[in-house]
């Protein structure tokens, strides 16, 4: 659709506010586009500008992050929580440990996790954080030290009702503890201010599994809603850690079959596809191995390519778990003429914009936007909150039929907002658009 007078303005006020904010420009604009119609004919969204409000956060964090390595040597890292919104629940989202981290990458993060969170039905607003801390090649004691000081600067601004943080790349169970052992002892407060955290601490079943879990749950409505099923079909996944690895479990319980994953140093290729014993081999190691996937070649099986992706390999639906814009708009091209009928997002914004666009233009294939399809893991921290609220805990078979009710309630919206009249359905723009209408009216009932 051109850009009528306002959305162009619209879009450069936004951009001017925020110079230099490449990924955070990038998600603002790829929901932008999606929702244009709605603000053209709607003139309360207009005069309330509700769009420009939305993309602006509550408030920014930043933080010094100082502590000392095991050689007693001090180190210096920066830390954020960006609080986006929470017109329609408590600031939630990750924090996430990587050396890319910049306020541009949280940014994008938050704001995408408010559209997210509003399609799950939780009342659940959105926020973001993490550091530019780099895990690897660091002991068990310091990224204790790091987490510990990391807490130290956040615990002022989180709470059970004001802000739930919880994990994303490089943060798990192990860094979830540290975090909050920190919280409880400077608050004196055994409260749910984190999700993700053990069972023994008040954490929830299925939660370590639910993006994952989550995904496939997704894609089986995407499938059914094309008469196909998941069955015998062939997938390529990208990354190996939390997501990509529980999302290859439930793809290959569902009779699926899984010949990639991969990680910042290349790709690991079983022609034959990966075994459910594999898959938890690939589990119980990571974290521990410091290249799980070489490791997995050289011991067991399967073909290492150092510094290729899985983009290349014909497939029929493509998972990408790793981070953002890890596939490019050739790539993307390579999947569509390899047959790829699906890409489904496991990780936030992991496709450019060309290869969102190159996916759109292909006849035979669909994008589906993380803000949907990975959206099963914030749904049940919504449900770790509960728990934690009503002193309580569910069994694993009651969350994960939570998780799958979530999950189709959210194909629903994507269907209702996002189908042409020929029965296509833009997911993207139907997440965009659902996420939208929910987060403006929330707005406009609450005033400026
Ligand atoms: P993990 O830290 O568990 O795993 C991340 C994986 O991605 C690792 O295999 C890592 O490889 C790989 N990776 C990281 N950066 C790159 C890169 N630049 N190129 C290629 N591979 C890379 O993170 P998660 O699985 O938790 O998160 C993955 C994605 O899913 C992220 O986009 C996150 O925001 C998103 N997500 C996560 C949720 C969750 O519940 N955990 C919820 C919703 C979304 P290496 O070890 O070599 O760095």
């Amino acid at each position: 659709m051109p850009d009528s007078q306002y959305i162009s303005e619209l879009k450069n006020r936004i951009t001017e506010r925020n110079p230099n904010q490449t990924e955070f420009m990038q998600a603002v604009t790829e929901i932008l586009d999606n929702v244009a119609e709605e603000l053209e004919d709607n003139d309360e969204y207009r005069r309330y500008r509700i769009f420009e409000r939305l993309t602006e956060p509550d408030r920014i964090i930043s933080f010094k992050v100082e502590w000392l390595d095991d050689r007693g040597c001090a180190q210096l890292n920066r830390g954020w929580r960006v609080q986006q919104s929470n017109l329609i629940g408590p600031y939630k989202g990750g924090l996430r440990f990587h050396p890319t981290v910049s306020e541009s990458v949280i940014k994008f993060l938050a704001f995408e996790q408010c559209f997210k969170n509003a399609l799950t039905g939780l009342p659940l607003g959105g926020g973001k954080g993490g550091s530019d801390f780099d895990p690897k090649g660091r002991s068990d004691h310091e990224i204790m030290s790091f987490c510990q000081a990391f807490m130290t600067q956040l615990y002022r601004h989180i709470g059970a009702n004001v802000d739930v943080p919880a994990g994303d790349i490089n943060v798990g169970a192990r860094e979830i503890g540290f975090l909050y052992g920190q919280y409880r002892k400077i608050r004196n407060q055994f409260s749910g201010v984190l999700t993700g955290k053990a069972i023994e601490m008040g954490g929830s079943l299925v939660r370590t599994e639910a993006t994952g879990f989550g995904v496939i749950y997704f894609l089986q409505h995407v499938l059914e809603h094309k008469e196909l099923q998941l069955e015998g079909l062939t997938l390529t996944i990208s990354g190996a850690g939390n997501v990509a690895l529980f999302a290859a479990k439930k793809a290959l319980e569902q009779g699926a079959k899984v010949i990639t994953l991969s990680n910042s140093r290349g790709v690991l290729f079983k022609d034959n596809g990966f075994s459910n014993d594999d898959i938890e081999w690939l589990i119980k190691y990571d974290n521990i191995k410091d290249n799980t996937l070489l490791s997995f070649a050289e011991e067991r099986d399967g073909e290492w390519r150092a510094g290729e992706k899985p983009w290349q390999y014909k497939c029929d639906v493509a998972v990408p778990c790793a981070t953002q814009n890890e596939m490019n708009g050739e790539e993307a091209s390579t999947l569509i003429k390899n047959g790829c009928k699906v890409v489904i997002c496991g990780a936030n914004m992991p496709c450019t914009s060309e290869a969102i666009e190159a996916i759109h233009n292909a006849k035979n294939c669909c994008y589906i936007p993380g803000k949907a399809s990975n959206a099963g893991g914030v749904a049940v921290s919504g449900l770790e909150m509960s728990q934690n609220a009503g002193f309580e805990s569910q069994t694993f078979e009651y969350l994960d039929g939570r998780l799958r009710d979530i999950m189709k309630h959210i194909h629903g919206q994507c269907v209702k907002c996002g189908e042409s009249d020929t029965g296509d359905v833009n997911y993207e723009r139907g997440a965009s658009v659902a996420g939208f209408h929910i987060l403006a009216k929330a707005m406009l009932a609450q005033g400026v």
